[in-house]
């Protein structure tokens, strides 16, 4: 079949014709599918027959010789063809890497001769012709992000905004880039919609794909086994384990993993740790206009993921034993335990709670401790309290004051001086923001979902306010509980490291501690959970970055 006959279709899921798409969808030259042949197999299709389908895992690219395939996505409930295309094209998507499921299927559309290529293939590929291997990595990026513009649905989820369990799976998808949409059923029409597939719903949230309902109240470790978020692990050591997958952790990874380390990462919930909690990074080298905190962490795990790094969430680890080799044991609440040369513990802080009554029994039903769009969704058109005063808080007011009515920023002291500066200008000049100094919060009201703060006022006098949100950044608290005191720390929590580990006398190692070691030879501290270091992302990233370092220079020292 000559290239002209073959001209691909336009999809009809798509706005524009997805192939225009250069990046998406690269034409392969015939010299370079000969050189895409050697790294895998030739295979025939019949007219009709799937090369894969939605909910494939593992599943393959294939290179097309001849012939042409069309992708079809069923998400929806309907049989959509999102696009076609022929000779010199490749199927796949990012999922090949990420271990997931593929979202959408792919038919023969005629009689199709194509070069099979599997993820490990791909990859070899990726290392042996880097130059092919971009062509092939970008388009699956570029790929994902289109089909997110497009019509496709991915998974559904029913449930209404004050249903701590539908906001738990929301935040796990989210926290993890799965596709997916979720219809509130609060409002009528999602009801409705809802009654079409599943009545007499006992408890929410209700998962489905397209008309077919997969769960009924699943548990966060059914809804990410489904997934594939997580994986058995294996029986191996690895060379490091990394504990954390917000911006230390996956700076760590990527280095570990392009420099031939094997790597696994554990985190208790998804990708990205606080700066997915934060809508625009503005002081990450690189990104004049900002990033927003769940692009970087994306980006940054698929980099990870590309060099081979493997990921396993969610995965709360609760305990770290020391072997008599020398070796880690790494127990998860989850069940899971694994063995490593050395860890890097990046697990961060989390926010502390306020001493107000009835707060807890809110967590996750409008008091939160991040500000992202799912949080955001639940703050539309109504108003939204944040207690803080430093860049954290100060962030959550400029993100949320795009969607609520309008936010109060409750502040204990009498300035913003704990605030960047450019950050405390820009909320000085949002009419959508009022900063209330010597304001302290005093209770919430609520059963299901918080309904007003009581805030007491500079002059003494308490209000009683409304709100669809109230946003807690007053100072934070390391993770690093799961170590049961065997790593030494500072008063706070926060792990010590380096030359304050040189002074301890629980270091009996005769070599002295790396900058980054723990009094626990062979684990390192990375980001916000280590003492003094400062709490921001590039930091966390560079200090990730200087653990690997680290564990280069105890590995070329110690045989296991
Ligand atoms: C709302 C907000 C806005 C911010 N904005 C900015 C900004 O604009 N610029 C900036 O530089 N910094 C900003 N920061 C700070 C920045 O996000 C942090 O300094 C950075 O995320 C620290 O990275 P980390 O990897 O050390 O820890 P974290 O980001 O806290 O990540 C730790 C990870 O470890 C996981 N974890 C914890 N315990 C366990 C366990 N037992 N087992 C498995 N996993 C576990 C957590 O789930 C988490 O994913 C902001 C923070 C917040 C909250």
């Amino acid at each position: 079949m000559s290239r002209d006959e073959n001209r691909p279709l336009v999809g009809h899921g798509l706005e524009t014709d997805p192939l225009s798409d250069k990046v998406a969808f690269p034409r392969l030259s015939e010299e370079e599918l000969a050189e895409v042949a050697a790294f895998g197999e030739r295979h025939s299709f019949a007219r009709d027959e799937p090369l894969f389908c939605a909910g494939d895992q593992p599943f393959n690219s294939h290179a097309i010789l001849s012939g042409s395939v069309r992708v079809v996505d069923f998400s929806s409930g309907e049989r959509l063809v999102l696009l076609r295309y022929g000779q010199g094209y490749f199927t796949g998507d990012i999922d090949l890497f990420t271990h997931r499921p593929s979202v959408v299927s792919c038919e023969a559309e005629t009689e199709v001769e194509a070069i099979r290529l599997t993820p490990g293939q791909l990859r070899y590929l990726f290392t042996r012709k880097p130059i092919l291997g971009e062509k092939f990595w970008k388009s699956f990026q570029r790929r994902r992000e289109l089909l997110l513009l497009s019509r496709f649905r991915g998974l559904t989820i029913y449930g209404p905004k004050d249903d701590r369990p539908t906001l738990d799976a929301v935040q796990l998808l989210f926290r993890n880039s799965v596709p997916f949409n979720w219809l509130d059923t609060s409002a009528e029409e999602n009801c409705v919609r809802l009654h079409d597939i599943r009545q007499n719903v006992r408890a929410f949230p209700v998962v489905a794909h397209g008309g077919r309902v997969l769960f009924e109240a699943p548990t966060r470790l059914q809804l990410a086994d489904h997934l594939h978020l997580r994986r058995t692990l294996p029986d191996s050591t690895y060379d490091v384990l990394i504990l954390g997958a917000g911006p230390a952790g996956l700076g760590a990874a990527v280095y570990a993993a392009s420099e031939g380390l094997s790597t696994l990462v554990l985190d208790r919930l998804g990708p990205g740790g606080q700066a997915s909690s934060t809508s625009l990074i503005e002081n990450y080298a690189g990104f004049p206009n900002g990033v927003s905190g769940q692009a970087l962490a994306h980006s940054s795990y698929l980099q990870a993921l590309k060099f081979g790094a493997d990921f396993h969430m969610p995965s709360s680890v609760s305990s770290l034993a020391r072997q008599d080799n020398g070796t880690y044991r790494a127990e998860t609440v989850e069940g899971d335990a694994v063995i490593t040369r050395t860890v890097i513990v990046a697990t961060g802080v989390s926010y502390r709670l306020l001493d107000v009554e009835g707060l807890e029994t809110l967590q996750g039903a409008g008091v939160f401790y991040g500000a992202t769009s799912v949080e955001a969704r639940l703050c539309r058109n109504a108003p939204a309290h944040i207690v803080g005063a430093g860049n954290s808080a100060g962030q959550a007011a400029m993100f949320l004051s795009q969607t609520a009515d309008h936010v109060s920023l409750l502040v204990r002291g009498f300035d913003l001086r704990k605030m960047s500066s450019y950050l405390a200008e820009r909320l000085l000049a949002n009419t959508k923001v009022a900063i209330r100094y010597r304001t302290e919060l005093m209770g919430v009201e609520g059963t299901d979902h918080i309904a007003a703060v009581h805030v007491r006022e500079s002059n003494g006098e308490v209000k009683r306010e409304p709100t669809a949100g109230l946003f807690v950044f007053i100072g934070a608290k390391p993770r690093t509980d799961f170590l049961h005191a065997s790593a030494a720390t500072d008063e706070k929590g926060f792990l010590l490291t380096g030359t304050d580990v040189a002074a301890l006398s629980v270091w009996k190692e005769r070599r002295p501690p790396c900058t980054v070691e723990t009094s626990l030879p062979r684990v390192f501290a990375a980001g916000d959970c280590r003492n003094a270091t400062p709490k921001r992302v590039a930091f966390a990233i560079g200090d990730g970055v200087a653990a690997v370092t680290s564990v280069h220079n105890v590995l070329d020292a110690v045989a296991f």
